[in-house]
């Protein structure tokens, strides 16, 4: 098989590579899509320390082509959105039901080879198959869907509240979405005017650019009171968690679910004065159904948000593309 495989940072090439085959409980993808997200960014740039060789690739679906031993969700032919993220099942977490948040977790395209090749070798687990009719645009954005559906179950949206989403990338525009279809009424806040426009397109009432100060009179304004009930925040930078915070009404929840490398300075007094609930989401635990369904019965438009296209051996250019400022979810097509 084709294959892109990274050898240190920077360092990716289309290489010749022996077909995996599926062991007992294993599935064989051929890949139809695979996404570029900040993860493999920090990976390719080498921020992210992962052992070499390495086939990145963690958003991605496909068809099985071949199934191991013992292998019964899933047969030739399905088509599969992947679980990238797969739990060892015996810890105190796993038992809990907690597996997003097993220490021993392993991470397809990042602790083992992934997505960004013409087959891909996961456990059959990790396989969920995709209803009939949903396009593979619609697929690839499955596996980022399950993320914002966990933050936002996470925090609890209820019909008629008023919500801001931090940060307009895929996360922030699949929030809108989702916290719409929950019937909240969404802000949007972010650095980029550009993507706020297609926030609005997307169902956000209201939006603030961050280039023209902070959000908290935009929210205050919005919500006609002393902030928003929710904040969803997906952008991940260290200033974007500390305005999250600003734009919640006091009783208000914050659910963060970009990932801050860095550490943040929070004004914790206000998240004492103002009584809020502070929530982690990490990636998902059971929501790839539901991201689905929600794909399926159009509540969330994934079409807008795929910018850019690549083939397998134009890679390098969908890393260039990633950091384009009309890029949203570049996808690279085996
Ligand atoms: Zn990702
Ligand atoms: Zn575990």
């Amino acid at each position: 098989m084709k294959a892109a495989v990274l050898r240190a940072p920077k360092d990716l090439r289309i290489e010749a590579a022996a077909d995996p085959t599926p062991a007992a409980g294993e599935a064989l993808v051929r890949v139809r899509a695979a996404g570029v997200c900040g993860t493999d960014f920090r990976i390719w740039t080498g921020d992210r320390q992962v052992r070499y060789p390495l086939i990145m690739g963690h958003e991605f679906i496909g068809e099985v082509a071949a199934v191991g031993a013992g292998v019964a969700n899933v047969k030739p032919g399905d088509s599969v959105a992947v679980e990238p993220n797969y739990s060892c099942g015996t810890c105190a977490l796993c038992q809990e039901g907690n597996r997003n948040l097993c220490l021993s977790r392993t991470a397809v395209g990042i602790d083992v080879d992934g997505g960004f090749a013409e087959l891909a070798r996961i456990p059959a687990r990790c396989c969920w198959p995709a209803p009939a009719g949903l396009t593979p645009e619609q697929l690839l954005l499955t596996e980022p869907l399950a993320v914002v559906v966990r933050a936002v179950r996470r925090g609890a949206a209820r019909g008629g509240e008023r919500a801001a989403v931090l940060g307009a990338g895929t996360l922030g525009l699949l929030a809108v979405q989702v916290l719409k279809a929950q019937g909240a009424r969404v802000l949007a806040v972010s650095r980029s005017e550009r993507r706020l426009a297609l926030a609005r397109e997307l169902g956000a009432e209201a939006v603030h650019s961050l280039a023209a100060g902070p959000g908290s009179e935009a929210a205050r304004r919005f919500s006609g009171r002393e902030g928003v009930d929710l904040v969803v925040e997906t952008a991940g930078t260290p200033e974007a968690v500390a305005e999250a915070i600003e734009l919640a009404r006091p009783g208000g929840r914050v659910v963060l679910t970009g990932l801050p490398h860095e550490p943040s300075r929070v004004h914790f007094f206000w998240v004492v004065r103002r009584e809020l609930t502070l929530l982690g989401s990490m990636i998902y635990q059971d929501e790839f159904p539901e991201a689905m369904r929600l794909l399926k019965g159009g509540a969330v438009e994934a079409g807008p948000l795929v910018t850019h296209r690549f083939p397998l051996d134009a890679i390098q250019e969908a890393f260039g593309a990633y950091r384009l400022p009309d890029s949203i979810k570049v996808a690279v097509i085996p």
